[in-house]
């Protein structure tokens, strides 16, 4: 099996609200997306198709012909429209990242010639996007930035075998790095709100639990959770995973990039154990 993707654009307008609420009620859950005016954003849409190689021309699928499905479909039912008002099913349905991607699922869902649907990831900007595959879950992914210093020096380590271990990273001072958190909570979106989970609560949870504690500090000198656990990036990734479970019921990932180069992954304990069976 092989897999390929192919990156489209649009731009489009939306707005988070329910007529039948008070506008008092639709800024509390939906924040200044409930402007009834609209706001847009320029989307970044990626549809990854899979397939088995055909001998003869070396390839799983034309991607004219993608382009021809996905391409004519945005542009008929999503490209520079106010969704609420001029796509019916978001007449009824509220236009947020993660039922756009649904719509899209079920729309282009076995209408690819000689290959099948696999994901399809949306990027309403730069820090948001939501993604989904077969399972009717669909995932949001939320990121992050802080800055912080660390020193990676093990005490299970003698100094010589960190310093081998680690090298400049071993810098008795520490040094400095531009986190990038990568937040993914995974749910149905809900049949009233079409959210998954509440952004602007999410916001708060990592600001308190992350940033406040992490942000522009030395990860050894002070923080309680490195005190004594060497701040490597893994060890990183599992503290922010063991912070924000408790609070975000749903969370599924910690992608956490140490620098553009190193980035690290995290599903959680229990994900864990089960892929060691
Ligand atoms: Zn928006
Ligand atoms: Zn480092």
């Amino acid at each position: 099996m092989l897999y390929l993707s192919r990156k489209m654009y649009f731009s489009a307008l939306h707005s988070y609200r329910i007529d039948e609420w008070s506008e008092e009620e639709n800024k509390k859950v939906f924040g200044p997306c409930s402007n009834k005016n609209g706001h847009g954003h320029d989307y970044t849409l990626e549809v990854m198709v899979k397939g088995e190689l055909e001998r003869k021309s070396g390839i799983v699928v034309n991607i004219t012909n993608i382009d021809r499905v996905v391409k004519s479909f945005i542009q008929k039912q999503l490209d520079g429209k106010f969704l609420n008002k001029e796509n019916p099913y978001f007449v009824d349905n509220i236009p947020t990242t993660e039922k756009i991607v649904s719509y899209l699922w079920d729309s282009l869902d076995g209408k690819i010639d000689n290959c099948t649907l696999h994901k399809i990831r949306l990027y309403e900007n730069d820090f948001l996007y939501s993604e989904k595959e077969t399972t009717p879950m669909v995932r949001l992914t939320r990121k992050y930035h802080f800055c912080t210093a660390h020193r990676l020096h093990s005490e299970h380590l003698s100094n010589e075998e960190n310093l081998a271990l680690f090298g400049k990273c071993n810098n008795p001072y520490g040094h400095g790095h531009n986190y990038y958190l990568e937040v993914t909570v995974s749910g149905v979106p809900d049949p009233v709100t079409g959210m998954i989970a509440n952004i602007a609560e999410i916001d708060k949870i990592v600001d308190e639990e992350i940033s406040q504690r992490f942000d522009h500090k030395h990860l050894n000198l002070d923080t309680e959770e490195f005190k004594d656990l060497n701040p490597t990036s893994e060890n990183v990734a599992v503290v922010i995973w063991d912070l924000l479970s408790p609070k975000l019921t749903n969370l599924f990932k910690i992608g956490l990039y140490e620098t553009e180069k190193n980035y690290f992954e995290y599903y959680g304990s229990e994900v864990e154990e089960s892929y060691g069976k």
